[in-house]
């Protein structure tokens, strides 16, 4: 538990309001940062880590450099898209390059680099070899770089400190997750309570996953509670049995993410087996009254007939057990994308279209003649 005077404290990376797509009515979703699971098709992949991060849009960039001056970790670099760096030379006919002098350059000459260095694009100017720890004064050369990829950051090095993003007078850097009290957090949530009162809407903490934080988790949904406000938790469900209990008193509503069912396929879809998720799921069917399973739709990797059954036939075996949950389909979309190249990470699955509205129907037919209630996209009742 972290704790900061008499507050409880987490980590959140996002607010979304007036959302319709996590629960009844309108709501605030409050997405806690830390996930277990690592699927291939996330749309909030600066939910994965529990830390904060930094994110930088290209696209933004005009690699004025400011940000590698401010770095206090020298967790910037900036250098042109052929590797070739430079520092300025006072001469301004003079261009410094890695590896002029035909060694190629070295990795020891991007760590000298590291911090003040300044790529630019070497043209017809005259170049001049430079050596690891050859120190050259600097100037401004902003004119001369308009290569936006050349901002790199070290992640290793990186500890989300925000200096730059401060600094950077383009928008182009953004800190992904940031430290608050659950006092600051229910101010923000009481902000819209009259929507939620109108709509018969309320809270939902998602994520990442929202029970990496547990007793954050729950010092917010009794603070809900005690404000007569509805609260709905997101959940992936790889978690203790004992974490996922205890927030049942607390939560009016539970959304359960069901994703495969065969533990090989979801290894490789998640990176964790799946017999955890099923067996909370039985176990919370038991225990809570109000569980709507989400299932994200998506074509050519799980849309199967043979996982669509097996997902149907367990969800129906577990009105023998307690209550059988609602299982709502969510058809895949792609706007996480562009999120892992502003992470420096890779977006692996190849372009996947957004399954149309029949295929959409099938499946969810499909399921309800297995006996199932069922719904499309995330607004529920
Ligand atoms: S990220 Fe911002 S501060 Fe850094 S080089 Fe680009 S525009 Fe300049
Ligand atoms: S967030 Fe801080 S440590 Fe990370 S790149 Fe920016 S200035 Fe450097």
């Amino acid at each position: 538990m972290v704790r900061s005077s008499d507050r409880v404290i987490g980590t959140i990376f996002d607010i979304k309001k007036y959302s319709v797509h996590d629960g009844p009515g309108i709501r605030t979703t409050v997405f806690l940062k830390g996930c277990p699971l690592k699927c291939v098709w996330c749309h909030n992949p600066e939910g994965q880590e529990t830390s904060a991060e930094i994110m930088f849009s290209s696209d933004r960039c005009t690699a004025c450099g400011t940000c590698v001056s401010v770095c206090p970790n020298q967790a910037v670099i900036l250098k042109n898209a052929d590797r070739q760096i430079a520092r300025v030379h006072p001469d301004p006919s003079i261009v410094l390059r890695e590896g002029s002098d035909g060694n190629g350059g070295s990795p020891a000459m991007n760590s000298v680099y590291s911090n003040q260095a300044i790529a630019i694009e070497a043209g017809s100017a005259q170049t001049e070899t430079v050596r690891p720890g050859q120190a050259m004064p600097l100037k401004d050369t902003s004119q001369n770089l308009n290569r936006a990829h050349g901002i790199h950051t070290v992640r290793e090095k990186c500890t989300a400190c925000g200096e730059c993003v401060k600094a950077c007078p383009r928008g182009a850097r953004e800190v992904a997750g940031r430290v608050v009290t659950s006092d600051e957090l229910i101010q923000e949530i009481m902000k819209d309570v009259v929507f939620y009162d109108s709509s018969r809407g309320g809270v939902t903490f998602s994520g990442g996953e929202p029970l990496l934080q547990p007793d954050f988790l729950i010092a917010l949904l009794r603070e809900c509670k005690e404000r007569e406000i509805h609260t709905a938790v997101d959940t992936c469900g790889f978690v203790k049995w004992e974490t996922l209990s205890a927030i049942v008193p607390y939560a009016d509503l539970i959304l359960y993410d069901l994703k495969c069912m065969d533990a090989g396929m979801h290894v490789e879809l998640t990176g964790r087996r799946n017999e955890v998720i099923l067996e909370n799921l039985i176990c919370l069917s038991k225990t809570h009254d109000d569980v709507i399973v989400r299932f994200p739709l998506i074509p050519g990797i799980n849309d199967n007939e043979e996982n669509i059954v097996s997902m149907g036939k367990f969800l129906s075996s577990l009105r023998g057990e307690g209550k059988s949950p609602r299982i709502d389909v969510l058809p895949y979309h792609k706007t996480g994308i562009g999120k892992y190249e502003r992470l420096g990470r890779v977006y692996s699955i190849p372009d996947i279209p957004r399954p149309t509205d029949e295929m959409v129907h099938a499946v969810r037919e499909r399921l309800r003649k297995l006996g199932l209630e069922t719904g499309i996209g995330g607004q529920a009742r």
